[in-house]
């Protein structure tokens, strides 16, 4: 694995759940597009078991409709909430699916949907496929949402957004002291050279259309999030606040179009897409879901700050992006993004970190100064645990994102004012997310059965939808 591309780490979706909604549909929608190329004109009966942390979810968290819309062929980038409602109803009512590409699939999830309690050895998000034509079983495949929406099978390849192949990216790195080394000897930026990896040669003028479109979707989910007012799903009773906060700081700025400083703004709006999650809105993971309202939030802030032209703006987003998707893809490679795996360290602390280096990056500072402010950001995320209450991203998930931009703004301003030179390097603080997080007690991974999830409960808790 020779880094990620920016459609990997940041990946549209829907909420609440890159886990457990997006990983899901992913994996059905691969199963049966393979099977349908196949098949010719004749139908299938399909049956899908749940593992482990998907099983324990149940119905009211989304993976049984994200299977039940993926196995139709929908894919999370596209699916909205009413496609998901009415395929479900369908199926349900009547056990028989017609796939997007036309074909007849007898799938009842109150039958063929089955869950297990255990997970699979390789990973806690496992799945299983069958299908059958007529008695006959023609295809069984075992798939795992490892992060961040994305999908191994089981053979351990990532499926479509998948990382670029061995050898193929031109600058291949499997670290932070790689990444810098190309920079230096190609006199590239990291944004640039992680550009080039996806053979995409961005100059300086040139409009980055993959970056754009991502910052579309971000910057859309902020704006629903200031503007939503009500109370999120889940049974917890949490308000919305991002609405109420923004308006406080227009009031308190007298109606300025950037109200108060750059750290008060990306807390609001880091919340503002964070509720939008929990509410299943449209959203950017960044790298999941649970820690999707960081990168966003600092790069809103970043924008107001300076007056950029159209152009201007386009290059400050591809720099911020690109930069923060070669510090996500050393992340993934190198300990998790997985909160299952090693806690919020690896979500919220790997988001922080990436939000620091691609702002950095948009200021204008070296290679070392965005790896030290990366390092900064995630060094004081180190040990964070996940242990949300009732299993919902809702408590302490949302002001967590708050807090984690707050974090990230001020790990650059270090790293801008210093001279690139620091005691621990990134790879380390990296390397310590993966050892902490073994040795993390699996009460604080992800399973709400330890930490603010058992002592604020007030819901039953099935498993963190992360
Ligand atoms: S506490 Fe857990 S569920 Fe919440 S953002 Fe962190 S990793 Fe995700």
């Amino acid at each position: 694995m020779h880094g990620f591309a920016l459609n990997d780490i940041f990946k549209i979706g829907i909420g609440p759940s890159s886990s457990h909604t997006m990983g899901p549909m992913h994996a059905a929608q691969h199963f049966m597009s393979n099977l349908e190329q196949t098949l010719g004109n004749g139908s299938l009966k399909v049956s899908v078991t749940l593992h482990g942390s998907l099983a324990a979810t149940g119905d009211g968290h989304g993976t049984p409709g994200a299977v039940t819309a993926g196995l139709v062929g929908h894919h999370y980038e596209t699916v909205t909430l009413p496609d998901i409602e009415s395929i479900w109803d369908t199926a349900t009512a009547t056990g028989v699916m017609r796939s997007l590409s036309g074909h007849e699939i007898h799938f009842n999830p109150s039958h063929d949907l089955l869950r297990d309690m255990e997970p699979l050895a390789s990973h806690p998000n496992g799945m299983t496929f069958r299908a059958w034509a007529g008695d006959a079983l023609i295809d069984e495949k075992q798939y795992f949402s490892v992060g961040g929406g994305m999908v191994e099978d089981q053979m351990g390849h990532a499926l479509a957004t998948s990382p670029l192949p061995v050898g193929d990216a031109p600058f291949p790195y499997k670290s932070m002291e790689e990444l810098v080394r190309w920079c230096d000897q190609e006199k590239l930026s990291i944004a640039q050279l992680q550009a080039r990896n996806e053979h995409f040669c961005l100059k300086r003028e040139e409009y980055d259309p993959i970056a754009a479109k991502l910052w579309a979707v971000m910057s859309d989910c902020i704006d629903r999030g200031l503007s939503t007012e009500g109370q999120l799903p889940g049974g917890l009773n949490v308000k919305r606040r991002a609405s109420t906060l923004w308006n406080r700081l227009l009031n308190n700025s007298h109606g300025d179009k950037a109200p108060a400083n750059a750290a008060q703004r990306a807390m609001v709006y880091a919340m503002a897409v964070n509720e939008e999650n929990a509410a299943g809105g449209r959203l950017v993971t960044a790298p999941t879901n649970g820690a999707a309202g960081i990168v966003p939030a600092v790069l809103r802030a970043h924008l107001d700050e300076h007056k950029l032209n159209e152009a201007g703006v386009n290059r400050h987003v591809s720099t911020f992006l690109r930069t923060a998707t070669a510090i996500g893809g050393l992340f993934k490679m190198n300990a998790s993004i997985s909160g299952a795996e090693v806690g919020c360290q690896g979500e919220v602390g790997a988001a922080a970190s990436m939000a620091a280096a691609g702002l950095t990056a948009a200021m204008g500072g070296s290679p070392r100064q965005i790896e030290n402010a990366a390092e900064i950001a995630v060094e004081h995320c180190l040990g964070l645990t996940c242990d949300p209450i009732g299993g919902l991203v809702q408590v302490p998930c949302i002001e967590r994102n708050g807090m984690g931009a707050v974090k990230a703004i001020a790990a650059s301003d270090l790293a801008l004012a210093g001279d690139g030179q620091f005691m621990i390097s990134l790879d380390q603080v990296i390397d310590t997310v993966r050892e902490t997080g073994k040795d993390m007690d699996s009460r604080y991974k992800e399973t709400a059965r330890g930490g603010l999830a058992i002592h604020g409960l007030k819901i039953p808790v099935t498993a963190v939808e992360c």
